[in-house]
């Protein structure tokens, strides 16, 4: 059988890329090796892995020799010296972090991308963003009011009445539609803007109001994903937002462009004019944010708004999102075992592979590099 060898994420990263459950079923058809403490900050346990019938392994290096095909999320694992050819597996946002691929190039692998993956009904299984954007949009509100002074629902009690949060999402996709959803959950009254026009439903199904500014250009050839716009257009954008963003009490940001920086919705001057203690969690900080003054990963208190950089949220429920996405990975790695040989006639392995032994064969990203 070949050896599968599910690697532990480096810092900063809670989840894990295949639970016990997950390596259960893998077992049929891999010998499981599991490097120690992979699943430990999402609540699975070495122990679980081992009843689950993985071996466990404390050295990276023997581990990734024993290895012909290697699992990971979002590590920049060093794999240099690695003599044999191997297939690694992960979820690199391979367009916004193509540094992190440039290591494949000096070793003889086979790189597949899951962010890579088409947003097509057979692919839907498998698919890692959707699934980690529903869990960030979900946990962007819970985390928003826990961290917020004030409460979403409207309170009726003996001193009164309390009416609902205002909270504002930007960006109606995967992420922005869980947040609209959770918020609406929680009692609060909502507004959401997106530049893709077929989201004014989805939005308004969700009870939520829905921001018009006419105008914007999109791309049929992007795959349904949204493009850049002009200088003008995104003026018009700014002044229909700045006049919600005033009396939000939670912001919620998950505008993004595949490879490109994250487009400022929120500005300066919009900040000033914010309920002083509100809240922005701008979930596009690791592209540049939403925002202009958010930092990835850190709270910024700018003209008493709290900024807060949250592009990896889903680690605060790491164990929902292991959960999700080992079985998207799962889904994933039994396509490739049935269809490896046929790698660059299939439409998911060929969408996703990004080097083949060292080479780099996606051409977008070929295209990105040079
Ligand atoms: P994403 O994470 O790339 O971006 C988040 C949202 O930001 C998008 O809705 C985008 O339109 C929006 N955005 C970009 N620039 C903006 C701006 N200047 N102002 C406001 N909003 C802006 O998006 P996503 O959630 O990954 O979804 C991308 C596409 O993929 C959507 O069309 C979605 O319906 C589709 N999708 C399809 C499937 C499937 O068929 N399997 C699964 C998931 C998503």
């Amino acid at each position: 059988m070949k050896v599968l060898g599910l690697l532990k994420e480096n810092a900063g990263v809670n989840v894990v890329a295949l639970t016990p459950d997950n390596v259960k079923h893998l077992s049929e058809h891999y010998t499981v090796i599991v490097e120690s403490g992979a699943g430990v900050l999402a609540g699975f346990t070495d122990e679980a892995y081992g009843l689950a019938g993985a071996e466990i392994e404390s050295d990276r290096a023997l581990l990734l020799k024993k290895s012909s095909l290697l699992i990971t999320l979002s590590s920049k694992i060093n794999f240099s010296g690695i003599e044999k050819h191997k297939t690694v597996i992960g979820g690199y946002g391979v367009l916004d972090e193509l540094e992190s691929i440039l290591q494949f190039t000096n070793n003889p692998i086979d790189f597949f991308s899951l962010s890579l993956l088409p947003r097509i009904t057979k692919a839907q299984s498998m698919d890692i963003l959707s699934s980690l954007a529903a869990l960030s949009g979900y946990q962007a509100v819970v985390h928003g009011f826990d961290k917020s002074m004030v409460v979403s629902p409207m309170i009726s009690s003996a001193g009164g009445t309390l009416y609902p949060a205002k909270v504002l999402v930007l960006g109606a996709g995967v992420a922005g539609l869980q947040a609209i959803a959770t918020a609406r959950r929680l009692g609060a009254v909502v507004t959401a803007f997106d530049i893709r026009k077929q989201t004014k439903t989805e939005v308004e199904s969700l009870g939520a109001d829905f921001i018009e500014v006419m105008g914007a250009v999109e791309d049929e050839s992007s795959g349904g994903y949204a493009i850049e716009q002009d200088e003008n257009f995104m003026t018009k954008v700014i002044d229909s937002i700045a006049l919600q963003a005033k009396d939000a009490d939670l912001i919620i940001t998950t505008a993004r462009i595949p490879g490109k920086k994250a487009p400022k919705l929120i500005t300066a001057d919009m900040l000033k004019r914010m309920k002083p203690g509100s809240i922005v969690i701008d979930m596009a900080a690791d592209t540049g944010g939403n925002c202009e003054f958010s930092e990835n990963n850190k709270t910024v208190l700018k003209d008493g708004v709290f900024l807060l950089g949250e592009s990896t949220i889903y680690n605060r429920v790491a164990r929902s999102a292991s959960i999700l996405l080992g079985n998207n990975m799962t889904t994933f790695i039994h396509h490739f075992r049935s269809n490896e040989d046929l790698t660059f006639q299939d439409e998911i392995l060929a969408a996703t592979l990004v080097t083949r032994n060292g080479k780099i064969v996606h051409e977008k990203i070929c295209a990105e590099v040079n």
